[in-house]
Order: C-alpha cells, then structure tokens, then sequence
C-alpha cells in the first residue's frame, strides 16, 4: 500500500498485527525495512533511538562540471562531503557534519561559509555552481549506533538492521542483500522447513557474519575524517599504498551476492 504509514507492530499468538491509519492486517512474518530512523523504532521501544546522535546530513542537486566518473569526498573539520553525478546532467552534493559546526555558526549558509569552504576545493564548487533546490534537505539525527536484526520477532531489513557511514559509499548495496539473505530464510519458514525460532537465530547469524564487522570499520574509518591531520595521513596511505587501499574496500563493502 502506498503512501501508507504502518503505527504499530505487534506479536501476540504467533501472530503478527500491523496498524495503519487505514487498517489492520494480520501476517505471519514481519520484515522492517523502514530505514535509519521511523517513529515505528519509537512505538517498537528499540533502545538505540533513545540515544541522541550528532550528526546532519545535508543534500543540494546542483549543475556543476563535475567529471562522469568521479566521486569526489572532501573532507572538513568534523565533516565530510561527497559528490558525484546523477541524473538528467545533475550532480549531487551532500554532506555530513557533526552538530556542533551548525550550534557554532548559527545557519547552514555560515557553517557552508566558515567552516566548509575553509577546504579550497568546496569553495570553488560553491562558487561555481547553480543550486537546483530551494533549499537544502537536512536529515537531522543520523545514528550509526548497533541495533539487533530481530527485534520484537520483526526481522529487520536495511538501515532498520543497521547503517554503514556514508563515507563507505555501501549502504544501499547492504540493504539489497539483507534483504536476499531474509527473503531466502522466510521461504523455508513458510515453507515449515524451519521454526520461527530457527528463522530468527539463523538471519541474526548471517546478518552478524555478513555485515556487523564492515559496519563497526565504517564507524572507525569515520572517525578519522574531521581531524585534519589524521584523514589526511590515512587518505595519503590508501593512495600510495594499494594494498592498504585494497583492504579498506573489502573491509567495508563484502563479497558479491
Ligand atoms: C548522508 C547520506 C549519504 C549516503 N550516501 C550513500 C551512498 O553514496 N551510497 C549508498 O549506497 N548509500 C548511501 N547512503 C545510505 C543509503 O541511503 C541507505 O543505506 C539506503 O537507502 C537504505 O535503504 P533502506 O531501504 O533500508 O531504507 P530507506 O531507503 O530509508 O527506505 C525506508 C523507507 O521506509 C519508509 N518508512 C519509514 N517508516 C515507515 C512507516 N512507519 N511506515 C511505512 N513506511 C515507512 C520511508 O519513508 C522510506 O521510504 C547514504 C545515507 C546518508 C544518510
């Protein structure tokens, strides 16, 4: 159902209720895939939510002379930005910062002035370019806190299992294979192969396997960008030493599936 909000989620008699403003259905196995951050992780009590996150994420499509193939990261004091092309001649810039650049310069105009365009580089693509939005999009609150792939039997999916930094540049493939690895295990559940309590170790299992290591070095190759000193001597050791490099990737971005 599009456009529809799901409220609420309950297991009761091996039984599952999802509410919507519309109605209620009854199904047998639930799946969240309702990203980083839902007012269902409030109404399900998960406990990351209840922790306060510092980072913002802010988005602009811009028309630039971005070249086709690159994707560009550059990097500022507690923050990074990415850009790289997209649709229709469009190139995309967003940025993660800590929440303290905004709480210092008061605006997202000053913080993009005093403390962004400080990197030359930023500054000549902010003075270079025509900004499509009106205004920029901000997604406040970004977690990368650890969550539990099953919560309250639900079997999470995506960013509602767990996200990876930005900076690894992988989270929308995690979420695509999460969500074979789950839809391969619900088969066999309605297939009576397995129990719901095999179901619910075994995804837990494999999500642990396949993604909780390469999100905790997304969490620490983040902490190295900000500090001008330390993201510079590890972006200068993934350039000239290629099996550095070579790591970092299949640290963060897994096998094919
Ligand atoms: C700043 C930033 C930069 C990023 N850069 C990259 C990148 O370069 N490359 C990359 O691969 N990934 C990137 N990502 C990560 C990527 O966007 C996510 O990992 C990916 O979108 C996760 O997919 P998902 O389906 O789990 O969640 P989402 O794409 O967030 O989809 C969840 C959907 O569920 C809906 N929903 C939420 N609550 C409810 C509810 N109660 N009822 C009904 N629907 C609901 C939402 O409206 C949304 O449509 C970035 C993320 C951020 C924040």
């Amino acid at each position: 159902m599009l456009n529809t909000e799901v409220t609420d989620v309950r297991f009761q008699g091996e039984k599952f209720t999802i509410s919507t403003q519309v109605k209620n259905f009854e199904a047998d196995v639930v799946i969240g895939a309702f990203g980083k951050r839902s007012k269902l992780d409030l109404t399900m009590g998960r406990r990351f939510i209840t922790k306060r996150s510092p980072y913002a994420a802010i988005k602009y499509h811009i028309r630039t002379d971005h070249p086709a193939n690159l994707i560009a990261l550059h990097n500022f004091r507690d923050g990074y930005c990415g850009i790289s092309n997209v649709e229709d001649g469009k190139t995309n810039l967003c940025y993660l910062t800590h929440r303290n650049n905004l709480r210092k310069t008061g605006s997202i105009a000053s913080l993009e002035k005093e403390i962004l365009q400080k990197n030359n580089l930023l500054k000549y693509v902010f003075s270079n370019s025509e900004f499509l939005f009106e205004k920029p999009e901000v997604i406040n609150e970004i977690s990368f806190a650890t969550k539990d792939p099953v919560e309250g039997h639900v079997l999470m999916a995506g960013d509602a299992a767990g996200m990876i930094t930005p900076l690894c540049g992988n989270g929308m493939a995690m979420a695509l294979h999460s969500s074979k690895v789950v839809s391969a295990l619900v088969i066999q559940y309605c297939r009576a192969e397995i129990t719901r309590t095999q179901l619910e170790k075994m995804y837990s299992d494999q999500w642990n396997v396949k993604f909780a290591n390469r999100l905790r070095t997304g969490r620490r190759i983040q902490k190295l960008f900000g500090n001008a000193l330390l993201s510079n001597a590890a972006v200068n050791l993934a350039l000239y030493s290629r099996p550095v490099a070579d790591l970092i990737v299949r640290q963060t971005h897994g096998e094919e599936f």
